[in-house]
């Protein structure tokens, strides 16, 4: 069976090896393959391959316990350490890889699980001998069984008076050292509704009626033949009388096992009897029983004291049985105490609670620790994450729901003050943004306004220094500033430039007869009507109280004395500006053109200063062109 158990079990790890070489699909020996594993799969199968190959080994060591080349001790703990590795590392290796990121909790279940494994084992090496040493089968020495043919085909067992046949009879040879020797006695005995003529004798304190028996096969053969056990244990005869005695009398055969030694046990000396009666009654005495029976239980079960009673056999017409001891067996097997089994009963009451608390722990731990992990753990720092996630998005016033007051429950609370907090100051931080906002747009929109009426000043001013505040014709100072870009662009252009001075006449008079309002009146009059008599692009310039210069950029000569002839006509022709006195305007005017009388704007006001006086010289309201005072 074993052997059987090894070759079950290396079928595991030779599986996994075939599997690891045969989905690496490098073209690779085999053993390059397993030596430079390539891929997740490939590795997790060479681990298990190595964690599997753990129990052949395990397999190999029970062999040779029961070929005696390892001790039993050393089985023992061979087979407790290899079978919790096997297990822990199973577990390590199979989470290692599986792609989840709830590993730890797996890896902390795995754990204490072979904590909680190793503790138990740890609690059942140390009680078991303990315990063990407490176990007494049910024999009692100096008591003799009686067993009577019931009438049913069957015995009813029950205490007799102790009696023990002292006439031992004849010592019984082994013929040799083996101390497994039958041998057969002639003795007429019905057994179970059937008579046999022949009883086998044995060391080992076994009346076999059909066959010899050989105690090796026991555990296959019992209760396969009609057996009588007063008590089946490993004995040897002692030195010095000890050995299995005969004393066969026409009504009955007496077989005493007298000082025999136990075989494992040598301070285990047993002596006690079978009778048996020719009507068919049995009676088993005991005469000398070791003290204390602790079994040895790492030992074969007939190496301690194992069977009492008696067996039918499989041919034999089976009757009722009755009970007599505790512990005994009643049914087709007969009436059979079986201390070994007895003894396990015995140590299961140690061991199946410790076997249950292993079970049920297991199952805690496996199912109960992960769940626990998760609702205490997990669950909670997901909470806190969803809101960690809700703030890194903006939404500062999350607040999450403390589920327990540990430590994570410590830092969700953290997490929702200081939430609540950053909204606050975020939302004051808004607040006053937005007040100074709000004020710089309106200093901003002061600015503004001013900025304009700045802008506005200025223009007025510009309009101001270039303007005769009475005429509102521009003024000498715009003159000097004009000049030189209306005679460069003349120059380029190549085009004449007019320009006509003009004096009002007598106006002293004006003054004096009027008042001074009067000749402002007219001046003003005058500035209106050199305005709209001029082309957009001549200037109008009012050079003195009473003088103007007008400047008629691409005008001819004769234009230029045409239109000066036009103004004064306009001018005189102006009837309502002093409606009170009837006065008429005169205008005397000098004319000039450039480039004719000067390239310059000097030589020209001399050329125009000059044709004007002569007008004057000449008797007034009329226009003097340059060229003809020349001529
Ligand atoms: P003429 O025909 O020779 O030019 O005679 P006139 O009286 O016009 O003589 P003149 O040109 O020398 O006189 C200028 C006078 O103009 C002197 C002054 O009283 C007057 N006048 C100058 N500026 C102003 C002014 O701004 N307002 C007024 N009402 N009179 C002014
Ligand atoms: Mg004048
Ligand atoms: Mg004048």
């Amino acid at each position: 069976m074993d052997i059987a158990l090894l070759f079950v079990i290396i079928w595991l790890p030779v599986a996994f090896l075939r599997q690891t070489v045969c989905i690496d699909p490098r073209l690779l020996p085999w053993l390059k393959k397993l030596l430079h594993p390539h891929g997740e799969a490939v590795r997790a199968l060479l681990s298990f391959t190595l964690i599997y190959l753990i129990l052949p080994v395990l397999a190999l060591i029970n062999l040779w316990r029961n070929t005696g080349e390892v001790t039993t001790a050393l089985y023992n703990i061979v087979m407790s350490v290899g079978v919790l590795a096997v297990l822990l590392l199973f577990i390590l290796a199979y989470i290692n890889y599986l792609p989840e990121t709830t590993s730890f909790m797996i890896k902390l279940s795995g754990i204490t699980l072979t904590i909680l494994l190793t503790l138990l084992g740890i609690v059942g090496w140390i009680g078991t001998p303990t315990y063990i040493a407490t176990y007494q089968p049910a024999l009692q020495d100096r008591q003799t069984l009686r067993f009577i043919p019931n009438g049913a085909g069957g015995y009813a067992a029950s205490e007799a008076p102790f009696r023990f046949e002292t006439d031992l009879g004849e010592r019984l040879d082994s013929g040799s050292e083996n101390v497994y020797w039958n041998q057969a006695v002639d003795f007429e005995f019905p057994f179970f509704g059937k008579t046999y003529s022949q009883i086998y004798v044995t060391p080992s304190g076994i009346l076999s009626l059909e066959a010899p028996q050989y105690h090796p096969n026991l555990q296959n053969d019992y209760g396969h033949f009609p057996g009588i056990f007063p008590l089946l244990i490993d004995l040897e005869p002692t030195d010095g009388g000890g050995g299995v005695y005969v004393r066969k009398d026409p009504d009955r055969l007496v077989v005493t096992w007298n000082h025999m030694r136990a075989d494992q046990r040598p301070d285990w000396i047993f002596t006690f009897q079978a009778i048996l009666y020719a009507d068919g009654r049995i009676d088993f005495a005991y005469n000398g029983l070791p003290e204390t029976l602790v079994f040895d239980h790492n030992q074969i079960p007939s190496a301690n004291p194992w069977l009492r009673g008696l067996t039918p056999g499989l041919d034999a017409p089976v009757g009722q049985t009755d009970n007599l001891t505790s512990g005994a067996i009643v049914g087709p097997n007969g009436l059979v105490q079986d201390f070994h089994n007895d003894f396990r009963r015995y140590l299961g009451r140690f061991l199946n609670p410790l076997a249950a608390v292993a079970l049920g722990g297991s199952l805690v731990i496996l199912i109960g620790l992960p769940f626990l992990f998760y609702s205490t753990l997990i669950q909670p720092l997901e909470v806190l994450l969803v809101g960690i996630r809700k703030m890194d998005k903006g939404d500062l016033g999350a607040q999450l729901v403390i589920k327990y007051r540990d430590e994570i429950g410590f830092l969700t609370r953290a997490f929702n003050e200081i939430g609540a907090q950053l909204n606050i100051l975020v939302n004051e931080m808004e607040a006053q943004v937005n007040e100074r906002t709000r004020e710089l747009a309106s200093a901003n929109d002061a600015l503004q306004l001013r900025l304009e009426e700045v802008e506005n000043l200025k223009e007025e001013l510009q309009e101001q220094a270039i303007h005769d505040p009475l005429t509102g014709l521009f003024n000498r100072r715009y003159l000097n500033e004009c000049l030189e870009g209306i005679f460069s662009a003349a120059k380029r252009n190549q085009q004449p430039v007019g320009m006509i001075l003009f004096d009002i006449d007598h106006f002293k008079k004006i003054n004096d007869v009027a008042g001074h309002q009067a000749g402002d009146r007219v001046l003003q009059a005058l500035g209106n009507l050199f305005n709209n008599s001029i082309r957009k692009e001549d200037l109008a310039f009012r050079i003195g109280g009473e003088e103007f210069l007008i400047i008629m950029p691409g005008s001819s000569l004769e234009d230029t004395g045409q239109r000066a002839e036009e103004i004064c006509q306009r001018a005189e022709a102006l009837t309502d500006i002093l409606p009170v006195v009837s006065y008429h305007v005169t205008l005397s005017a000098g004319v000039a053109a450039y480039p004719i009388h000067g390239t310059d704007y000097n030589t020209l006001y001399q050329s125009i200063d000059h044709a004007l006086y002569q007008a004057k010289q000449t008797g007034r309201n009329r226009v003097v062109v340059f060229s003809d005072a020349i001529v």
